[in-house]
């Protein structure tokens, strides 16, 4: 089988050695795309012919391809390999209190597959279960993927999730980790942490956090919250629920928030703030992303509601680049398609309140990876998992 040097055994020896290098290679090809031989050698510290046998190992079981000439000042032009993108695919996952996501990529990093669903309530616990059951095998089966092809499946949930145990607190609470019952069911590794670090993961990967040591990723959805990327790693804390700044106090305004405090940031800055605002407006119900959507098309006046959202924000995250000296401020979620409207708004409210040495060493940028960012960060965090040395 293609994939087992993805087995781990305990004994040191040539073999487990050399699978050990096999898995960097997958992983370094997957983060870089292209690399040649030379290239791979320096990255792994492999002498040139160790590199080039490992390669060929790969290419006999089809799972590098030739990809191209890498272009070169002078002498011949190294080729360079990639992996073969149908010998592997990686499944993401993200439950919302009220959606459902589940993208399926090759190991070229293209999206092969995408479905969505708004009829879900991860408050139904026995239903929301049921349905990630069943949904998964339905949609491999489908497209008619062997499950040996599969490596991993990376869950992001809403809510306090210890990704180390695999279990997730706020939902989907079971007797046993989630993760257990997911793996029991579908026969492939799972991992799961909360959706906020899963976005930060993809943006430090692959977006505008990439190569930054000291990071705030704000993820700006029906809730709030951030995740830290702290001296070039992922701050989960004690128990892996750090980044719960929705539920800061931010406002005597005696207004109950979904944690059963009163005055949490979230009251006022959140999609669920947005749909409290819209309703008083209009006399009307709607979720927030179909607000987001009329205020883009000039059919419902959103500018003081975002702007207020948006000073708000920046005040607060005022304090947490007072306390942590970042570098970058990424601005992620549901909000992207109104963020670079509000991003005034929020750099003015942190220059009222942080210290301008910090606020002037500190970059304010809205993600370029759009909502795809946690689904990116899902992909990465199986690949780390399954490819670790
Ligand atoms: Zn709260």
């Amino acid at each position: 089988m293609a994939w087992r040097f993805l087995e781990k055994t305990a004994e040191y020896g040539t073999q487990s050695k050399q699978n050990a290098q096999k898995r960097k290679i997958i992983r370094l090809l997957f983060h870089h795309k292209e690399l040649s031989i030379p290239e791979l050698c320096q990255f792994l510290e492999l002498s040139v012919p160790t590199g080039t046998k490992l390669v060929e190992e790969f290419e006999e079981l089809n799972m590098l391809v030739k990809a191209g000439k890498r272009e070169s000042s002078g002498g011949r032009r190294p080729v360079t390999y990639a992996l073969n993108s149908n010998m592997g695919y990686v499944i993401g996952i993200e439950l919302l209190l009220r959606s459902f996501k589940l993208n399926i990529v090759n190991l070229q990093r293209e999206v092969v597959y995408e479905y969505e669903s708004d009829a879900f309530d991860i408050a139904d616990k026995d239903a929301a279960f049921r349905f990630l059951l069943n949904i998964v095998p339905e949609i491999v089966g489908s497209r008619n993927i062997p499950q040996e092809k599969i490596l991993g499946i990376g869950i992001g949930i809403t809510g306090r999730v210890n990704h180390k145990k695999g279990i997730s607190y706020s939902y989907l609470h079971f007797e046993h980790p989630l993760t257990e019952y997911l793996q029991a069911e579908w026969g492939v590794p799972v991992f799961i942490d909360n959706d906020t670090h899963l976005l930060a993961w993809g943006e430090n990967s692959f977006g505008a956090a990439q190569n930054k040591e000291n990071v705030i990723c704000v993820n700006l959805n029906r809730g709030l919250a951030v995740s830290l990327i702290s001296n070039g790693k992922l701050h989960s804390g004690h128990s892996g629920f750090a980044g719960e700044f929705g539920h800061i106090f931010a406002a005597d305004n005696n207004r109950l928030c979904v944690c059963g405090k009163k005055g949490c940031l979230e009251t006022i800055v959140s999609g669920l703030a947005l749909e409290t605002a819209y309703t008083a407006q209009t006399g009307q119900v709607l979720p927030y992303k179909k607000i987001l959507a009329l205020a883009e098309k000039g059919q419902f006046n959103s500018a003081e509601i975002l702007n207020n959202m948006g000073e708000q924000l920046g005040r607060s995250l005022a304090v947490l680049i007072d306390l942590l000296n970042p570098e970058l401020v990424v601005l992620g979620g549901g909000f992207i398609p109104v963020m670079e409207s509000m991003r005034y708004a929020i750099i003015r409210g942190i220059s009222m309140h942080s210290l301008p040495q910090l606020a002037s060493d500190c970059e304010i940028k809205v993600s370029t990876l759009g909502d795809n960012a946690g689904m990116l960060g899902a992909f990465a965090m199986v690949f780390e998992q399954v490819l670790s040395p």
